[in-house]
């Protein structure tokens, strides 16, 4: 505790970590690590394990099947206040009796830190958190915003190794969100402490993290960066969680080095892909790699499939079409402001795409659904 602003964070290993509750298994055999510092997110809706591991990880919820290390030792029979780690959560009530000041300082009573070392740290952590003028005040005084830096700040007092946070900025409302995130990542980059974050929020976890872990049922189906799990979804679930994508459900059939997929008019081809060989298959596309030109003329070349425009939905710097495809799905184009086309609800369009741009993954839809490339039959007659 000599230094208070730096604290070399903490590697932290998951191994087949797992949490059963009777019949049902909340936290399915996981693997995850996160550097020493890192910034990671795990990501996923609500009930898929997201804050059972990460009690786990922080000592309150006992582990079923598995491990944790910190720092390459196992942690399980350590209490959770011997962990050296720090938490906020989405309602971390404040001491309501105890100033601001008090609030943050308890964990340093509790660890016994003499009064005139309390009084520095206080101040230390109160001014990383932007508040450094308002320790006489009581929480009641307090906005929402404010008593979640109170929060922030009672956690990195004594300047743990490990900061666990869940959904920490939950309960406000967009704006203030907006700018806790970006306090959040600085304070992170200034104390080099390992976050790992809780939100069932994909923009949050795109704008805060170094990797996201994204949870689905209990179990990760990705571990990446931003980059790599907007660009290189490795499952359709982590296609359609972060960020748009649309699908196009067929067969998948090889391409010697890429894959290719059935789609309803034509084979539509992909530069990367998982899905087996005969195996239902959806190539994903993300809406703004989608290109919508009128069905007049003569079929493009490359990657196009014919659809039905629905609906258009007016994003300011951008707009949105929902197109209905000949097997009766939608699919979403995202046009920006400067490329918008002439075309309307109603008109009959080509989708066209790069192959770079696509990628066919494994679907779980039921292989009996319509396959409108074997009949052939035009869902849309010309007009
Ligand atoms: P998340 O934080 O991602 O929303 P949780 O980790 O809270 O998800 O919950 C994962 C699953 O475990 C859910 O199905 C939830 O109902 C179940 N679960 C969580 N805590 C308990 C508990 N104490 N007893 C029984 N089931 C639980
Ligand atoms: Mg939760």
């Amino acid at each position: 505790m000599s230094d208070s602003s730096i604290s070399q964070g903490a590697a932290i290993t998951l191994n087949k970590l797992t949490k059963r509750y009777g019949d049902a298994t909340a936290v399915d055999a996981i693997d995850l690590n996160a550097e020493p510092g890192e910034f990671l997110t795990l990501l996923g809706p609500s009930g898929s394990g997201k804050t059972t591991t990460l009690n786990m990880i922080a000592g309150f919820v006992d582990v079923t099947e598995g491990e944790i290390l910190v720092d390459g030792k196992p942690v399980y029979a350590l209490p959770p206040h011997k962990r050296n780690m720090g938490m906020v959560f989405q309602h971390y009530a404040l001491f309501p009796h105890m100033s601001v000041g008090d609030n943050v300082a308890y964990p340093l009573r509790q660890r016994r830190l003499p009064k005139s070392e309390r009084g520095r740290l206080v101040a230390d952590a109160l001014n990383k958190v932007g508040l450094a003028n308002l320790s006489h005040r009581m929480p009641r005084q307090l906005s929402g915003g404010q008593q979640q830096r109170v929060a922030l700040a009672r956690a990195i007092v004594y300047s743990p190794r490990v900061l666990l946070m869940d959904e920490p900025l939950g309960a406000l409302d967009k704006k203030l969100r907006d700018s806790l995130q970006l306090e959040i990542k600085r304070i992170h980059a200034e104390l080099g402490t390992t976050f790992v974050y809780v939100t069932h929020d994909q923009d949050e976890a795109l704008v805060l993290s170094d990797r996201i872990a994204v949870f689905n049922q209990g179990k990760i189906e990705q571990v990446g960066s931003a980059q790599d799990l907007y660009e290189r979804p490795s499952t359709i679930f982590v296609a359609q969680f972060v960020g748009e994508s649309s699908l196009f459900h067929g067969l998948a059939v090889d391409h010697g080095a890429g894959k290719g997929v059935l789609s309803s008019d034509r084979t539509l081809h992909a530069h990367r892909g998982d899905a087996r060989t005969g195996a239902p298959a959806a190539l994903v596309v993300r809406p703004e790699r989608i290109r919508v030109q009128s069905i007049d003329g003569t079929a493009p070349s490359g990657n196009a499939v014919r659809g039905r425009i629905l609906q258009e939905i007016y994003l300011g710097n951008s707009r949105k079409l929902e197109v209905e495809l000949g097997d009766g799905s939608k699919v979403l184009v995202r046009e920006s402001a400067g490329d918008v086309t002439a075309n309307r609800p109603g008109d009959l369009v080509w989708l066209t795409f790069r192959a770079e741009d696509a990628v066919v993954l494994t679907s779980n839809e039921s292989p009996d659904r319509p396959q409108a490339a074997d009949d052939h039959v035009p869902v849309f007659a010309s007009h």
